[in-house]
């Protein structure tokens, strides 16, 4: 049997963490078990589903490096992959289950069910809904017609007990009537998403259905819907929710949630994937830097955790530092141009480059590079408040000794340059940090940078010169 596993956004803006890790553990799947990977889009709900997020959705996926084998833009035997496109399928569906007796019009208003449920509360009844509609004549059916009254198709969910074996919960099991008849269809015609999802797992043949535990009900209604159309169900493992450090769900109270947001933090998506598989999963040892290839090698649905996992922006930044200092120069430069050509600055390929030995220790996440390297590409160096103090407190004449001493060095190169700093500093006594320290306030405009000596070598003599001239006056 060739696994197959899908993902199945409904896309409303940038994915959600929480998300991401169920579509992370399902890509795993299949690709340890040499599978497939479906992306299925549940895009039905055209009021909220725009272009921009569906494009959201596609983005995201691919910057994770969650390829898929069927899906948008790829196609695939079982497509179109996206639910607006598959209308027709779930119409001739319900069509099916209503002729076969296992769906059936209900023609209850919405005051009707409400004051039944009311009433079943008050009795102490679960307040499902009631049946009422299973046997209705065709002469009553037409009688509520000619009343002007719309209908939904529910689905005549069987009355005996189900019990779903998951892979992540175990035995999950729901008594005999306790799961009621649901819509499949509604008013208008449109698909509810039990029935879409069942039908599309089934169709496209999907082997496994990893998803989040907030929809382990849907799971038992799934089933029934596909047995009623002669399919075989998948398994299900359901994940459980992601949470903050306060135990409640990841939200924006926590700080970011969504993957463009930690993207444009400047996280490498190999540092988000390696902390999100671990959210909830381990490989049975305390290993935590796990790469790609690593994942897929050991990742077991059995292992994962039935318990919600806290989300540690502190972790994930530290797995972050790791995956930095493992691209190499021009890997890196060409991962950080974005935040700084974002920050408005004129980029020189070259320089950026070279900057990268001197910076990438002191890069927790991309975006970094922007507060340490803006005085290579930009000359607005104008000091921060501690910069000033560094400069009006440097012995008097000391900023001009040192710019005519690097104006008139040989060459241009870091070692030239510190041995020169060094002197300088010698003469007005002072040590190397005190010494050196007004003129990277004067070059930078700041009292921290990367190493000083290569920076003035990056940075070339002219401007350097200028700089420290500058601030002197
Ligand atoms: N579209 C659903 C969601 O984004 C997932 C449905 C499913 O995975 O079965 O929550």
């Amino acid at each position: 049997m060739t696994v197959r596993c899908r993902f199945a956004p409904a896309p409303s803006g940038s994915l959600h963490v929480g998300n991401v890790r169920s579509a992370l553990f399902s890509w795993l799947w299949a690709r340890r078990n040499d599978g497939a990977f479906i992306l299925r889009v549940e895009d039905t709900d055209a009021s909220r589903v725009t272009e921009e997020a569906f494009r959201g959705v596609l983005d995201d996926l691919r910057w994770l490096g969650l390829d898929w084998d069927e899906g948008p833009e790829v196609g695939g035997p079982h497509g179109p992959y996206r639910q607006s496109e598959r209308l027709g399928i779930y119409r001739d569906m319900v069509d099916r289950l209503l002729r076969q007796g296992d769906a059936y019009r209900c023609y209850c208003t919405e005051q009707e069910l409400d004051e039944r449920k009311k009433a079943a509360l008050a009795r102490g009844e679960p307040p499902g809904y009631d049946g009422r509609c299973r046997t209705l004549t065709d002469a009553e059916r037409a009688a509520f017609v000619a009343e002007g009254r719309t209908s939904v198709v529910r689905f005549h969910m069987p009355e005996h007990e189900w019990i779903v074996h998951d892979l992540v919960k175990g035995e999950v099991r729901w008594a005999a009537g306790d799961l009621r008849d649901f819509v499949l269809e509604r008013s208008d015609g449109s698909p509810v998403f039990l029935l879409a999802v069942a039908v599309d797992d089934m169709l496209m043949a999907v082997t496994h259905v990893v998803r989040g535990d907030d929809l382990l009900a849907s799971a038992p209604r799934n089933v029934a819907v596909i047995q009623a159309l002669g399919g075989e169900p998948p398994l299900y493992a359901h994940v459980p929710q992601v949470v903050g450090p306060d135990r409640k769900p990841l939200s924006k109270r926590h700080g970011s949630t969504s993957v463009e947001a930690f993207r444009e933090q400047g996280f490498l998506a190999e540092a988000l994937v390696n902390y999100l598989a671990l959210l909830g999963w381990s490989p049975g040892d305390d290993r935590e830097i796990l790469p790609r290839d690593e994942l897929i090698r050991l990742f077991d649905l059995a292992r994962v955790s039935g318990n919600p996992a806290a989300f540690d922006v502190e972790k994930l930044t530290w797995m972050n530092i790791h995956y930095v200092q493992q691209l190499d120069d021009d890997e890196l430069a060409a991962r950080t141009v974005h935040f700084l050509t974002q920050a408005g600055l004129g980029v020189n390929p070259v320089t950026l480059r070279k900057a990268m030995p001197m910076v990438r220790e002191r890069i927790h996440t991309l975006r970094d590079a922007v507060d340490l390297l803006t005085f290579l590409f930009s000359d607005d160096v104008t000091p921060d408040e501690k910069a000033v103090n560094l400069i009006t407190r440097a012995p008097e004449g000391y900023l001009k000794e040192a710019a005519d001493a690097l104006d008139g060095l040989a060459g241009w190169d870091a070692e030239q340059i510190a041995t020169t700093l060094d002197a300088v500093a010698q003469r007005a006594e002072l040590n190397r940090t005190k010494g050196w320290q007004p003129i990277r306030a004067a070059v930078t405009g700041s009292n921290v940078s990367p190493p000083l000596p290569e920076s003035l070598e990056l940075l070339g003599r002219e401007r350097t010169v200028a700089r420290i001239r500058a601030a002197a006056r």
